[in-house]
């Protein structure tokens, strides 16, 4: 005899897509060409590492090496050299003490916040920070406080109100929509003032900000700190697939023995780990690469503004340029791609204002002659977008 509940399941979730069918708010998977004559302002491949041949070689080589895959947990079969030597690299290269490497950023992310927080710890977090930290944090079953995005007053009444309580600020160094920079010294100041650790997200910084794409961690002077851990991504400035830890010997042993993304998940693919170890050799060769992401960035910006477009201004790679509504700004990305520019398009819910926006992405191998393609479509475009609030 069956039992009548009402709503099912599949009536629900078909309920949802209407309504974000209505708004405007259904999402594609779009397969990509592998060759393909498009202007890619939309990827995270900030140094053009993604297909030099230095690190698809070494991807290659690991592969037929090690196997397409890693064959188990890191702590069963998952672990090769490539995976210890990338580690020692990291953390050489970034100045930390130790680091860890997990299968992707998100990987690297939820499980630092489960392995380092739980009841009885109090989280403040800034609003704008990633999913994966958005994820870690409420995985970890501590009290979470959100504390407005960048207000560091309201970040220090938290930590100075949470009673007892072990406490974790968390923040992106290089906020994934916007772009804009976390105040790192500010806060490393308030958290020592009130015993608090920092976990600082540099998945966009790394490869792009301090010296030689140290990160932005590094740069300011932090990679040692006893009382910092960073998170990074190996799928963005190195071209790869993955994620790491970084921070103190201490911490990075007690993920080992608790981070449930490190022990429940298969490691890293050894050519991913061989490709990112690659990329870290090409960044030390030539370490002028990160400054020509961020001078494309910075000029990109800067003529779309002249243009009459509300673009950021970009202290990393990644340039935003707001859009009137959702709808517009879908328009506008699908029209920029007719035209053969790529670019990426965040509408609720993925940015945290609400406000819908293009999200634009430098890298060091765009020509003169591409920023002002993109620039000139990206106007164009926008006029029919709604979204020039001045004429040329
Ligand atoms: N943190 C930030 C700030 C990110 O932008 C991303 C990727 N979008 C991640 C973490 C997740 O990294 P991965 O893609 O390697 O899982």
């Amino acid at each position: 005899m069956s039992v009548s509940t009402g709503e099912s399941v599949f009536d629900w979730i078909d309920t949802r897509a209407g309504a974000r069918a209505k708004a405007g708010l259904t999402r594609t998977v779009r397969p990509r060409a592998a060759h393909s004559t498009d202007l890619d302002l939309a990827s995270n491949d900030y140094l053009g590492l993604t297909r030099d041949k230095r690190v698809t070689g070494a991807a290659a080589a690991a592969a037929l090496r090690w196997g397409a895959g890693s064959t188990g947990s890191r702590l069963v079969t998952g672990s090769t050299e490539l995976h210890t030597e990338l580690e020692y690299e990291l953390a050489n290269f970034c100045g930390a003490q130790s680091a860890l490497v997990f299968s992707s950023g998100y990987a690297a992310n939820l499980g630092a916040l489960m392995a380092l927080s739980g009841p009885g710890t109090a989280i403040v977090a800034d609003q704008h920070i990633h999913a994966s930290l958005i994820d870690g944090t409420r995985l970890s079953k501590a009290d979470v406080v959100v504390a407005g995005h960048c207000e560091v007053p309201r970040i220090t009444h938290a930590l100075a109100t949470r009673g007892k309580r072990r406490a974790l600020v968390v923040t992106d160094s290089v906020f994934s929509v916007d772009g804009d920079l976390a105040p790192l010294a500010d806060l490393v100041a308030t958290c020592r003032e009130h015993e608090a650790a920092l976990v600082v997200d540099d998945a966009h910084g790394l490869g792009v900000l301090g010296d030689g794409g140290r990160g932005a961690v590094h740069a300011a002077g932090l990679a040692k700190a006893p009382d910092v851990v960073t998170t990074v991504t190996l799928s963005k400035s190195l071209g790869a697939q993955g994620g790491a830890v970084l921070g103190p010997s201490r911490v990075i042993r007690h993920l080992i023995d608790t981070a449930r993304t490190f022990i429940f998940d298969t490691g890293l693919a050894p050519a991913s780990a061989a490709a990112a170890l690659a990329a870290l050799k090409v960044l030390r060769e030539e370490p002028g690469l990160p400054e020509r992401a961020l001078t494309v960035a910075q000029d990109l910006a800067f003529r779309l503004r002249e243009n009459g477009l509300p673009a950021s201004t970009p202290s990393a790679a990644v340039v935003s340029v707001r859009a009137p509504s959702a709808e517009s700004a879908l328009e506008w990305s699908r029209a920029c791609r007719a035209q053969g520019v790529l670019v990426g398009c965040f509408r609720p819910p993925s940015v945290p204002d609400q406000v819908s926006r293009l999200r634009l992405t430098a890298r060091a191998d765009l020509t003169e002659a591409d920023v002002e393609r993109a620039v000139r479509v990206i106007t164009e475009t926008g006029a029919s977008a709604g979204a020039v609030s001045r004429p040329r």
